[in-house]
């Protein structure tokens, strides 16, 4: 959606709204006491009194509960969760499923003029999404026009100063709550339901003034799909009390908890649900719940903090926070703190979808016992009392569903407080971001980014061109090419370039372009500008990441979008960039293609478009190159040809349409070596273990169009055939999970099943009738077998690790690096053998992701990494040592290892007692990507240190087995959608499964 919104007439203000600006109570809480004292219910006749005594029987202890929540208001006409469910929220033993809670929420519209509900999407599995509006009727009957408001409020280059002062005298800040993204986090849906109730109904002042100030906007369940499968397994677990609880193991469709990960990539329905309502309602505050952490954590973090965001912005979600910790331990609550948990840096969680706005977002995590029982819990971890938590939460303590629900709904009730009592600063606030937004590119700059048009891989360009659109981020277009001084990096200070020199340093990096060359951009180059309202999301998801070694950590360091993507792209300091002639880029035109000829040969660029070629056409003929082709215009190996006949052009023409490739028509075939790019039977196996890091596999084929198997350790078990279902067969990251425990599965006992049942009807994505069994002996020696007929088995991370710890890449080994510090970091990897088909399309290096493990090494001979320093005496440090009284003998130089023999050469000395130990070359592992040997040419963006534990060892290998192949990932090639400047290492792969001997065994030198 486009920021700027039609001419909002301020005519159609309704007089509510200009009421508005009139000034309001005071919308603080009243003070109360510093002791909470509850009161008796029988001095209340405005309280629905049963639903108080209940509460207060849910509810542990006076000590978890607060004057905001320890009563209900009655109503004459809004029905109560209890008198719309038979329960009240947070009763013991009762969790509601995601359609029920939407009911009431339906219910509660259908009684009340002062809620609203809509929809907002659907899941992956075709569930609903509501957003539910709550304010006075006035405003109700008028949001459009607030939302008109809060839209022209976030694009200071469409509305006048005098205006934006006018419309925030008027607005009404909307306050946007998510709850049960999380699905074992289970209280925020039962607590948003009584709240929405209580802002409805209740007619106290905190509540009158919050009603009349702030549009509270809520999202009960942001993972539907995961929420009724967890309302499941509860009904499972109450219904057979003495077998264990299936675990989780499935949440959304395709992930579970990292489906808060998401923020950058927008795979997942969900997220992209919840941009759209950002997008569409421009609200000042996302407030995300969630309940891992005792008993209220109140999200700041402790550091490193994003750099990119407005220092307004943090100082915004601290008083926040310090305001909510101080308020509800004055009422008495134990544990409620911030600061000390989760960092603050990645952009990557759904509540940045506030943050990237010119919101404020945060979280909160209370205290869940997963099961809606009452549950004797201890606390450890979180326990001590610190600077930032002097009144920690209790060690021990028994704790219910319903004190979950006292805790979150209090600290919401003071958030919405404290907006009532500031509606202006909010709005204004927002204002003020967005005019700081705007200023960014002539402050602190940059003045924007520039992704050349004629840089190689024009399908991942036109992609992440539509994802920023997609964030809401304008992207313009070069009219014609433009030439200028980029202006960064800086220019090194004299004094620093001498300290370079005297310390034997190279200036920092020759790949980076000095601040005073001039470059040129061609026309059509995408210009990013800083110079918009969502500037500063926009340079936190391009510029480069720097975080250091000693920094704890919460998640990934480095996610720079052009390296992910493997782009070139440009930071611009030079304010002349936002002086070229642009206009605005609106998503892809269709390609103009005329095939003429009786063949075309296509660019190969390493880009997701050649595998949307691929999986288009599946009844054309692709041939891909073998060797060049030489001639006027050679070509690399790796190119892709298609002959073209009557019956094929159209279908070829169409399918080129939609795509950005590069291609030439051609008047014959050249005579060249080449073979079809194959469209083999690939499965995607999971474990019972942990689904989710696979999840983002199936995303990235399926967004590819890639047709797989699904397929589970439990079902290759049963299978001695493989070979003859599939042609590969990719064993994606299986998160902590160690080989023997992805062999062996979970620990015997009483079957856990996940299935589809009356009782558990959305139990899903795969089935078993017991979790417990693992991919077992039989299950290895099938996948072996399946390899050794000429299948490709693709693993990653932990199962590379499995695949070498259980012997099916032999030579290969996994070691130690204690001082390697690289979480979730972009790192430069090069490819050291372009013979592989693997290789296909790509230049000399790659950003790759890699989070620090595993780290391989070939061979089977070890051998000192460096020659001993030479000993004391005569000459230099570099002369030889001469012994004396004797003729001098020099040590002969050691070999220098051929192709394939780096790991693999014999002993110099006494040769034939190790030669039964060397296997052929052959059946050697081939490295086809490593890290630079130079350690200080490894980081791109992100995080690392101990580099030279890392430089020069394999980051892809191919294992070969049999007449088939294991290939190994040290990076993770295909990681929370965002990095598909890796995916070729991948589908290059498998469209290329029964040709990766092609250049094996090398040639000699
Ligand atoms: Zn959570």
């Amino acid at each position: 959606m486009n920021s700027r919104l039609p001419v909002l007439c301020s005519l159609l203000i309704p007089a509510a709204l200009v009421a508005a600006g009139s000034p309001q109570p005071a919308a603080a809480p009243a003070p109360q006491p510093a002791t909470y004292a509850v009161q008796p219910i029988d001095a209340h006749p405005e309280w629905d009194a049963e639903y108080t005594r209940l509460i207060r029987d849910a509810t542990t202890g006076p000590q978890f509960m607060t004057d905001l929540v320890d009563h209900l208001p009655a109503s004459a006409t809004a029905p109560t969760p209890k008198k719309f469910l038979g329960y009240i929220a947070g009763a013991p033993d009762h969790l509601t499923y995601a359609e029920d809670v939407h009911a009431y929420m339906r219910a509660l519209e259908t009684a009340s003029p002062r809620v609203k509900v809509f929809t907002i999407g659907k899941t992956e599995e075709g569930r609903e999404m509501i957003a539910v509006a709550i304010a006075d009727e006035a405003t109700i009957a008028s949001l459009d026009a607030y939302r008109q408001i809060a839209a022209k409020l976030s694009d200071p280059r469409a509305t006048s100063e005098e205006e934006a002062q006018r419309l925030i005298a008027q607005g009404k800040p909307i306050y946007y709550l998510t709850g049960a993204m999380h699905s074992p986090e289970t209280g925020s849906p039962e607590m948003l339901m009584e709240l929405a109730y209580r802002l409805a109904v209740a007619d106290t002042p905190t509540i009158a003034a919050i009603r009349s100030n702030v549009i509270t906007l809520i999202t009960p369940v942001l993972e539907v799909d995961g929420r009724d499968r967890m309302v499941d397994v509860v009904r499972w677990q109450e219904a057979n009390p003495s077998g264990g609880v299936p675990p989780l193991v499935y949440w959304g469709h395709y992930v579970a908890h990292d489906n808060n990960r998401d923020t950058i990539g927008l795979g997942l329905a969900m997220t992209r649900n919840v941009l759209q309502v950002s997008l569409d309602w421009h609200p000042q505050v996302i407030h995300d719940l969630h309940e891992s952490i005792p008993f209220l954590y109140i999200s700041t973090g402790t550091g490193p903090y994003n750099a990119w965001l407005d220092p307004l912005v943090i100082d915004e979600f601290t008083r926040m926070a310090d305001l909510e910790v101080q308020e509800l331990t004055r009422r008495g609550l134990p544990g409620v703190w911030t600061h000390g948990f989760y960092d603050g840096w990645a952009p990557s969680y759904l509540f940045w979808i506030g943050l990237g706005h010119n919101a404020i977002g945060r979280f909160y995590e209370t205290f869940g016992n997963h099961v809606p029982s009452t549950e004797e819990r201890v606390v450890r971890r979180f326990g001590d009392r610190a600077w930032f938590r002097p009144n920690p939460p209790l060690p021990a303590v028994k704790w219910s569903l319903r004190n979950n629900v006292n805790y979150q709904q209090s600290g919401v009730l003071l958030a919405l407080a404290d907006m009532a009592s500031r509606r202006a600063h909010f709005l204004e606030q927002y204002w003020t971001l967005g005019k700081r937004s705007v200023a960014k590119a002539r402050t602190e700059g940059p003045a924007a980014y520039v992704f050349d048009a004629g840089q190689k891989r024009q399908g991942q360009l036109r992609d992440l061109m539509s994802l920023l659109r997609a964030h809401g981020i304008e992207v313009q277009v070069a009219d014609k090419p433009f030439t200028l001084k980029p202006g960064w990096p800086p220019a090194v200070p004299k004094q620093a370039e001498r300290d370079e020199k005297r310390n034997g340093k190279d200036k920092a990096d020759k790949t980076a372009q000095p601040a005073d060359d001039t470059v040129t951009f061609g026309a059509g180059s995408f210009v990013v500008r800083m110079d918009q309202p969502l500037s500063r999301l926009a340079d936190t998801l391009l510029d480069t990441q720097y975080v250091r070694g000693d920094e704890r950590v919460y998640d990934d360091t480095g996610w720079t979008l052009g390296y992910t993507r493997n782009l070139e792209s440009t930071r611009i300091v030079n304010q002349e960039v936002l002086t070229v002639p642009m206009h605005p880029w609106n998503g892809p035109a269709p390609a103009s293609v005329s095939l003429k000829g009786a063949a075309i040969a296509i660019e190969n660029t390493a880009d997701t478009d050649l595998v949307r070629l691929r999986t288009a056409l599946p009844r054309v003929r692709l041939l891909v190159t073998e060797e060049e082709i030489k001639g006027a215009r050679s070509r690399p190996a790796g190119t892709v040809l298609v002959p073209v006949d009557d019956a094929s052009r159209t279908a070829v023409t169409q399918a080129l349409a939609s795509l950005s490739l590069r291609v030439e028509a051609l008047d014959s075939l050249p005579a060249v070596k080449t073979h079809e790019l194959a469209l083999p039977r690939v499965a995607v196996l999971h474990t019972w273990l942990s689904t989710q890091d696979e999840g983002w596999y199936r995303l990235a084929l399926e967004d590819l169009k890639l047709p797989y198997s699904y397929i589970s350790t439990q079902s290759v078990a049963k299978d001695s055939e493989l070979r003859a279902s599939y042609d590969v067969i990719i064993f994606p990251p299986v998160g902590r999970s160690s080989s023997q425990d992805i062999v062996n599965g979970l620990p015997p006992g009483p079957p856990l099943p996940w299935k589809k049942t009356p009782l558990t009807p959305n139990l899903g994505v795969d089935q078993t009738d017991d979790m417990r069994p693992g991919l077992g002996i039989a299950g290895l020696a099938n996948i072996k077998r399946f390899v050794e007929d000429g299948g490709l088995l693709i693993t990653v991370q932990e199962t590379a690790r499995w695949a070498v710890d259980y012997g099916l890449a032999r030579w290969v080994r996994v070691i130690e690096t204690p001082k390697l510090k690289a979480a979730g970091s972009i790192l430069r990897a090069a490819f050291v053998d372009r013979t592989s088909p693997v290789a296909y399309g790509y230049d000399e290096t790659l950003p790759v992701y890699f989070d620090g493990s595993p780290v391989f090494k070939v061979g089977v001979f070890d051998r000192p990494e460096r020659d001993s320093q030479r000993p004391s005496g005569r000459g230099g440090k570099d002369d030889p040592d001469v012994p004396q009284g004797r003729p001098f003998i020099p040590t002969p130089e050691r070999p220098t290892p051929g192709p394939g023999e780096e790991g693999f050469q014999l002993p110099e000395d006494l040769r034939i007692f190790y030669e039964p130990y060397l296997p052929r070359i052959e059946d050697r592992p081939r490295v086809i990507v490593a890290f630079p040997k130079e350690a200080d040419k490894i980081l791109l963006s992100g995080m690392l240190e101990g580099a030279e534990e890392i430089s020069g060892k394999p980051v892809v290998i191919d294992a070969p087995l049999g007449k088939g192949h294991v290939l190994l990932f040290a990076n993770n090639p295909m990681w929370r959608v965002n990095t598909q400047g890796s995916y070729a290492l991948v589908t290059n792969a498998i469209l290329n499964f029964d040709h990766l001997g092609l250049g094996w065994p090398p040639a000699k030198k």
